[in-house]
């Protein structure tokens, strides 16, 4: 061992001694050196965007390179801290406390140097364009730094304020999913710091197993340091439809006629309009103006609607006439008469929509609450019960928040990542339905919110005995981790015993323990 990091390594026990073992949990590293940039303000650590699980880490590590992480989990997987865990914290938008590491060490992946290196295939070559960015840099930095370049990811998330490790542990969705697969599905290779402390550059071809083990790995093998990531060429802007439905069928039949052109369409969404509030929040960000006026409320019951979008790149360098497309495409749809509506905005205002709600949300004080959501995929055959099963449990017109429903397609899912999706393997569409509730603090003190976390579980419960599966899984028993897992739980322990055996990292899934 060089004396470098005999030295390193001595000034970590000394650290992990004074975290650990001192009462007053202290921290002084010898001779006033902090090689490793640990410290103990934990406050952001214990908290995420969820607001319900609150796990105080004893420090938290600002690394500086891939060396420091590798460093700290070869010292612990190999010393006898039995007791110590660690857990990488992205943008910290977990729900359910996900990036906690109760008493043990979080690493803030924003303080590794922010790299985006983009890679553009040039004429003629055979090559793809890609870009190189690390770990712990936010999707909405790449998306500036390849517009630099004329280029973009191809599948994206529909908020861009989380990290590239963050969503890459756990897949990764917006309306690009039918067309090129959720994020975890455009990954070229990986830079990761197992549970062992070893630092592997992993790929389909190279180290295969830890490469699909990590993606949609929720954080249990190996920490992300720096992703490859496919690029293709960035529209100018794009051509944003929205139309709406009063019933579930036809719009369930239009979304999938929709995703039945990849050719044309780029982008199809959907919501259900529940009330007054959740139509003025979908609005905030489509410059269009409504002439929708909805009967919530009609012969003694309440009524909803839904409201397909769908989106159409256009490219300046391509000979297409959008508009024509976005006429062809729409003429196929059976929405409400008169309630198709089309804006024209930049490809970056587009992609970048939900900053304008969360903005908006933030001004009435609606963003920093608790956010008790549910993401469930539902299998094709099953939507209409789901659904049925959502207003049997949820009140229209008090609920809070977006409902999301669309459809992906299952072929576009590389099968060897640790992400699962129904069995229903006949079923080659399957919905990916969102209730991202807020909670008002005011209206909805804390048993309230205990109260919507049961409603949630009832909801969980039923859908999964109909072979629906958790979007973001939380379970709070290695029995729901089982039964989540289904037939591939035999692969991922077993990708646990190779990468992490000791079940160091991301504690805060709950699905392993911490061995000594
Ligand atoms: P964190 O909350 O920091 O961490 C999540 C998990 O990943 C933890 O287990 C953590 O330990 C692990 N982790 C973090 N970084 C790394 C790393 N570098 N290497 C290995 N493991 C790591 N999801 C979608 O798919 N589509 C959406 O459209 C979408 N929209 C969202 C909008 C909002 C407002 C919010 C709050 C969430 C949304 N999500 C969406 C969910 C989001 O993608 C996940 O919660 C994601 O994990 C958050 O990324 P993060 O960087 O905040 O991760």
């Amino acid at each position: 061992m060089e004396i470098a990091q005999f030295c390193a390594r001595a000034n970590i026990l000394v650290l992990l001694l004074a975290l650990f073992c001192s009462p007053c949990k202290f921290i002084q590293s010898p001779m006033g050196l902090d090689p490793l940039n640990f410290h103990q303000n934990t406050n952001t650590a214990s908290m995420d965007f969820g607001r319900i699980h609150f796990s105080s880490p004893s420090a938290i590590l600002r690394p500086k390179s891939p060396a420091d992480i590798s460093l700290l989990l070869s010292f612990l997987s190999g010393s006898s801290f039995s007791e110590v865990t660690v857990a990488a914290r992205g943008a910290g938008h977990s729900i359910y406390g996900q990036a906690q590491a109760l008493d043990g060490i979080v690493i803030e992946m924003d303080a590794m140097p922010s790299n985006i290196e983009v890679h553009r295939k040039g004429e003629g070559e055979v090559d793809v364009s890609y870009v190189d960015v690390s770990g712990g840099a936010l999707w909405i930095e790449l998306l500036e730094e390849s517009l630099k370049h004329g280029m973009a990811p191809r599948s994206w998330t529909d908020y861009l304020y989380l990290s590239i490790g963050g969503t890459l542990s756990i897949g990764g969705i917006s309306g690009q999913a039918f067309k090129y697969g959720p994020q975890i599905s455009n990954v070229l290779q990986l830079d990761v710091v197992t549970g062992k402390g070893e630092v592997v550059t992993c790929s389909p071809t190279k180290s295969s197993e830890l490469f699909y083990s990590v993606l949609g790995g929720l954080g249990q093998f190996g920490i992300i340091t720096s992703a490859r990531i496919l690029l293709q060429e960035a529209p100018e802007k794009v051509k944003w439809v929205r139309a709406f439905y009063d019933d579930i069928q036809t719009f369930t039949q239009d979304q999938e006629l929709l995703i039945s052109m990849p050719n044309l369409v780029d982008y199809v969404e959907g919501f259900i309009v529940l009330n007054d509030q959740s139509l003025n929040s979908f609005t905030t960000a489509f410059p269009a103006h409504l002439h929708f006026a909805p009967e919530f409320h009609s012969e003694g019951r309440s009524k909803v609607y839904y409201c397909i979008e769908y989106a159409v790149h256009d490219h300046s360098s391509k000979d297409i006439d959008t508009d024509q497309v976005v006429e062809e495409v729409s003429r196929q749809m059976r929405n409400l008469p008169s309630q198709l509506y089309t804006v024209e905005v930049s490809y970056y205002d587009f992609l970048n929509r939900v900053r304008m709600e969360e903005m908006s949300l933030r001004s009435a004080g609606l963003w920093e609450v608790p956010h008790p959501w549910l993401n469930m995929f539902v299998p094709k055959s099953g939507i209409s019960e789901f659904i049925d099963l959502l207003f049997e449990n949820i009140s229209a017109e008090e609920f809070e928040g977006p409902v999301l429903i669309y459809p992906v397609l299952r072929d576009k899912w590389e099968r060897n990542t640790s992400m699962v999706l129904p069995d229903a393997a006949d079923d080659q569409v399957v919905y990916i339905v969102g209730m991202l509730r807020s909670t008002n603090q005011d209206s909805c003190p804390a048993d309230c919110l205990q109260n919507l976390l049961q409603t949630n579980l009832r909801i969980t419960g039923a859908a999964s005995d109909a072979g629906a599966k958790q979007y973001i899984p939380h379970h709070s028993s290695p029995a729901g981790w089982f039964s989540h897992f289904g037939r591939h739980w035999n692969r991922f322990a077993g990708r646990k015993a190779q990468f992490d055996p000791i079940g160091i990292l991301a504690p805060g899934q709950g699905i392993f323990s911490r061995r000594s």
